[in-house]
């Protein structure tokens, strides 16, 4: 049987999927186009139409749809992409900010919710749209990347509030962006010594691998120390192209960390998690969090129960190496601050002693030093 073809079909003498502009330019926003690639269901033609008239817009990248297995609905990097008509249904708890950001907001495109860090939000365009998006209050609203006047008030906020020592650039998704617009914002932000810290928060490794190019690790990195956040879900989007793009990254001297957000469906077993991290630490990637999905509003069908993440998490303690082992993270509603939460490893604690349980089920009494 002849193989089905993995991209839109493009004249060829425009085609030039290597290049990252060429990606985003060719991007699929509209059911029609989803319609030239994948066979889709009622309900994603249903989810499809209402995305393009309201709320989180559709944006594919042809590179990350051709990870998509254009017959399976149920294709673990298809349900991250393709809206669903179940995003019109609301489930008890759902927020359209679960993570008050507005609330939190100390400037213009600033959110302060911790003393010591604060997140600066340089655009609302992404490669990709992602169907579980805890921002998709404000990505794709058309206002694109942000100017430097327009970031201005926030970079004042931060250089009189030196007690801020952690900045994450996010958006949307920085490295979206023309290189010349996320340097110019690293460069303001390097000029405040008192950050320990710059990270980009970017999905690009996983969406568009094609953006990581010698070029832009070259612009990036006399601005060191710089952080690089990701956000791999599954381990089939560890694919070659994605492979190469943390390479360079690790290559090019920045330590790169990945946040998995928990989803039903696409990644809530431990063989699928065991992959994902076990590929990640090969390509020098260190699995940082696995985030319980924050409850925005139109998600509930992706959203898994904290039961589920704490089993998850007791199946791979002892069967994963400590480095691959992320911390499983609640983000409480309300922007009230994340909470690393564990299994009940814990069973009893009496003075001097703590009886833990082990993977092996086993349980060990630990004996506290004498007081001295
Ligand atoms: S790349 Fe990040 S900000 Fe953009 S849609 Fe996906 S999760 Fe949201």
């Amino acid at each position: 049987m002849q193989a089905q073809p993995r991209l839109p079909l493009l004249p060829v003498a425009e085609a030039n999927p290597s290049d990252w502009r060429w990606q985003i330019r060719h991007a699929i926003t509209s059911v029609e186009a989803l319609e030239t690639s994948l066979r889709l269901t009622p309900e994603e033609r249903e989810g499809a139409r209402r995305a393009q008239e309201q709320g989180l817009p559709i944006s594919i990248t042809p590179y990350y749809l051709s990870l998509c297995d254009p017959h399976d609905p149920a294709c673990p990097v298809r349900l991250q992409c393709v809206p669903r008509a179940e995003e019109a249904q609301v489930s008890p708890g759902d927020m359209e900010d679960p993570l008050g950001e507005v609330a939190h907001e100390v400037a213009p495109e600033l959110v302060q919710r911790y003393p010591d860090r604060a997140l600066l939000l340089v655009t609302d365009r992404c490669a990709v749209y992602c169907r579980f998006c805890t921002r998709s209050r404000m990505v794709g609203d058309g206002g694109g990347a942000r100017s430097l006047d327009r970031l201005e008030p926030a970079f004042q906020y931060l250089e009189s509030h030196p007690q801020i020592r952690d900045v994450i650039v996010s958006g949307g998704d920085p490295m979206a962006m023309a290189t010349e617009r996320l340097v110019a914002v690293l460069q303001r932000l390097r000029r405040m010594e008192h950050l320990d810290t710059i990270r980009i928060a970017t999905r690009v490794p996983v969406t568009l691998p094609q953006r990581v190019t010698g070029e832009l690790i070259e612009a990036l990195r006399p601005l060191h120390p710089l952080w690089v956040m990701t956000h791999f879900n599954h381990p089939k989007e560890l694919s070659p192209e994605a492979l190469e793009a943390c390479r360079r990254l690790a290559d090019g001297g920045f330590p790169v960390m990945n946040q998995t957000v928990l989803l039903r469906g696409i990644n809530d077993d431990a063989g699928t998690l065991e992959r994902l991290f076990r590929g990640l630490i090969r390509a020098r990637v260190r699995p940082y969090y696995l985030l319980q999905a924050d409850p925005v509003k139109g998600t509930g069908h992706l959203r898994t129960s904290i039961d589920r993440g704490l089993a998850l998490m007791e199946a791979l303690q002892g069967r994963l190496t400590g480095i691959a082992l992320p911390k499983y993270i609640v983000d409480t509603p309300g922007g009230m601050g994340k909470v690393p939460v564990l299994p009940g490893y814990v069973v009893a604690r009496r003075p001097g002693e703590t009886d833990l349980r082990t993977y092996r089920g086993v349980v060990v009494t630990y004996r506290d030093p004498p007081e001295g």
